[in-house]
């Protein structure tokens, strides 16, 4: 298991041009989330459910990773052993950077999920076919992605993940969806970097905090990853 884990949430995306959810002008502000993407929606909104995903991808198309996830990608590069990459988001900026293994804790835009069976389907940008059905089951696709309310199978990775983390640092995630205190506090080196204070992070339980643009945090990030891994 990897000695230093980067864990990231929508802030890292944000200066793609992909909208956070609680920041001013994220996406709550435009959509009422309980209609869109919360447990259940797929049965009794399921059009508006679709279309918003369909924009979704079509927004993901538009969009290209930024330094931070450059960086992050050839830091990878240099120390694949040592290194994880764990993310709350689904779009595909870290492997368009040119990051592996990432594991998405949330599920993953580009792909569709049979709702029956489970096999995955990759959609890429494009909008998703209503009439589509799965292969091995003939079930219908939905999203590959985790609604709130529903089950999180990746949380048991971050789980294993976290077991031999000496660094860990966390990358525009406000703590409202997955907390990450807890991991903080018997954690070595711990760096938090979001743009401003959030009510569901207790600061004080990291060595490092950084209220900035994650590219203007990410080198000293590195640096702190890069003497940290030579010690
Ligand atoms: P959040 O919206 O709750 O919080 C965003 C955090 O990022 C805030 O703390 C903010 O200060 C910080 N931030 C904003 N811009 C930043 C920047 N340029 N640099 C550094 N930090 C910045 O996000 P969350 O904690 O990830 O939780 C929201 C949920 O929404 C997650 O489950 C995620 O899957 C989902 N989501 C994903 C995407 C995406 O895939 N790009 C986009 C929106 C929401």
């Amino acid at each position: 298991m990897a000695k230093v884990v980067i864990f990231s949430g929508a802030g890292i995306s944000a200066e793609s041009g992909l909208s956070t959810f609680r920041d001013a002008d994220g996406l709550w502000e435009k959509y009422r989330i309980e209609e869109i993407c919360t447990a259940g929606c797929l049965n009794w909104n399921r059009e508006n459910t679709l279309t918003f995903y369909d924009a979704r991808r079509e927004q993901l198309d538009s969009v290209m990773p930024n330094a931070a996830h450059y960086a992050i990608a050839k830091l990878q590069e240099k120390y694949s052993k040592d290194i994880a990459i764990i993310t709350q988001n689904v779009d595909d900026l870290f492997e368009r950077a040119g990051c592996k293994d990432i594991l998405h804790l949330h599920g993953f835009l580009p792909r569709l999920r049979c709702e029956a069976c489970g096999t995955t389907h990759l959609i890429g940008y494009t909008k998703q076919e209503r009439d589509l059905s799965c292969q091995n089951c003939g079930g219908s696709f939905r999203p590959d992605i985790v609604f709130f309310g529903e089950a999180a199978p990746m949380y048991e990775h971050l789980y294993d993940a976290m077991q031999d983390c000496e660094f860990l640092a966390i990358i525009g995630s406000s703590g409202n969806v997955v907390a990450m205190d807890h991991f903080a506090r018997h954690i070595k080196v711990s760096i938090l970097n979001n743009l401003e204070k959030s009510d569901a992070i207790n600061e004080k339980v990291y060595t490092k905090v950084l209220y900035k643009k994650a590219t203007e945090a990410i080198d000293e990030i590195v640096v702190d990853v890069e003497r940290f891994l030579k010690t």
